[in-house]
């Protein structure tokens, strides 16, 4: 077969596709559901065989899925998972068809349509190149970060030349037949510090007795918004503070949690050590009973690294313009906030694009939904674009 022939190629299989795309979304696979999550895994891995494809059980739980033939060729790694977010007890449970070739379902955009595509593209690469090395990791714990493989991610284990994530591909507006799809050469990072201020409780009337948490955090709060950097991409919110006991107390305990967002591992860095610092300062003080207000807990909730843009992210999203040119597919090169399995993969120094999956709407809600036809003609795009960088590299 030749990369012409992909359309045609793709059409015959439609109905396969669709079929095991129903099946996958009917099954429950919310993280916390491990047993559904192991059943979707060995069902997919069930499909994999069958199409000729070898299964690792990485970490347990995580299956990486390989097509390789001889040793010449660029590794490829496709990046998906098989959690959700929607519960076993949720009302968000089945595949749906919305007419027009809408459908919606739990996970049907995030990430299952883009698993399949995936899954597809392999097996088209298989029937186009004489020797490739295409792989796939599964993750089962995406959506909480990937704790039980992210480690995986991050060391010599991967030892890939390209990575591809198979999130959804984000509509530049409503998802409609037509709407331009980004291909993302840019994820920021994201962490997160929860932490306790301590002071001095004392009753309201007295105020000379004590000292208050919640004034010693309005303080902090203040300067950490300070490091906010829109133009350097960096940016700090608390987003969550809770403090005192009632009106008529000075408070002497509060929490908060502040996020920040980096598009440079640097800055991140730089970012956590300024708002540690900012913490762990002292602000006010009550002369009269000796006491300063003080940081008493400082937890790293989560330091996830920025997928950075690099020249060689960037090559590989114009391979995917030239692709979807000739497609005649609408696509533009996007930057996006939010953190993927892209991001780790990307740290341990592997070029990476990502939102290379079905066009989707709404994920995370009850309205996920994606538009079938341009899931389908994406498989060529996803197939020709591995087939150049098997062939080609960048
Ligand atoms: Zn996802």
């Amino acid at each position: 077969m030749n990369v012409s022939e992909l359309g045609q190629w793709i059409e015959i299989q439609l109905s396969d596709i669709e079929a095991t795309l129903i099946e996958f979304v009917n099954m429950n696979t919310f993280t916390a559901n491990e047993v559904g999550v192991d059943a979707g895994m060995d069902k997919l891995s069930r499909l994999a065989e069958e199409m000729g494809f070898v299964i690792e059980v990485i970490n347990g739980r995580h299956r990486l899925i390989k097509a390789i033939k001889g040793d010449s060729k660029p590794r490829v790694l496709l990046i998906s998972h098989m959690d959700t977010v929607f519960p076993p007890d949720g009302e968000f449970l089945e595949y749906e068809e919305l007419g027009d070739g809408f459908v919606q379902g739990p996970g049907v955009g995030d990430i299952k349509g883009g698993m399949l595509m995936g899954l597809w593209a392999m097996k088209a690469v298989c029937e186009l190149a004489d020797e490739y090395n295409v792989q796939m990791i599964v993750s089962a714990n995406e959506e909480i970060g990937s704790p039980t493989i992210r480690d995986w991610y991050m060391n010599e284990n991967i030892n890939a030349d390209f990575a591809i994530g198979l999130e959804p591909g984000f509509p530049q507006g409503e998802l409609t037949p037509t709407v331009d799809l980004g291909v993302v050469y840019q994820r920021r990072g994201y962490g997160a510090i929860r932490f306790k201020v301590e002071a001095k409780a004392s009753h309201s009337g007295t105020p000379h007795l004590g000292l208050s948490a919640i004034e010693a955090m309005a303080q902090r709060i203040i300067k950490l918004h300070e490091l906010n950097e829109w133009d350097k991409g960096i940016s700090v919110n608390v987003g969550i503070m809770q403090g005192g006991i009632s009106p008529n107390t000075v408070a002497g305990e509060a929490t908060a949690t502040v996020s920040f967002r980096y598009e440079r591992m640097a800055d991140g860095e730089a970012t956590k050590a300024k708002i540690e610092e900012i913490l762990q300062a002292e602000y006010i003080r009550n002369e009269e009973i000796s006491v300063s207000d003080r940081v008493t807990e400082m937890v790293t909730e989560a330091f996830i690294p920025p997928m950075e843009k690099t020249d060689k992210n960037m090559k590989m999203v114009d391979i995917v313009l030239e692709e979807a040119k000739r497609l005649g597919h609408p696509v533009v090169p996007i930057a996006r906030g939010g953190g993927s399995d892209a991001n780790f993969v990307s740290k341990s120094g592997t070029p990476s694009i990502c939102g290379m999956g079905a066009p989707a709407q709404g994920i995370h809600t009850t309205d996920e939904k994606i538009y079938l036809p341009m899931m389908f003609e994406r498989i060529d795009l996803l197939a020709s674009t591995i087939y150049r960088l098997t062939e080609e590299g960048i």
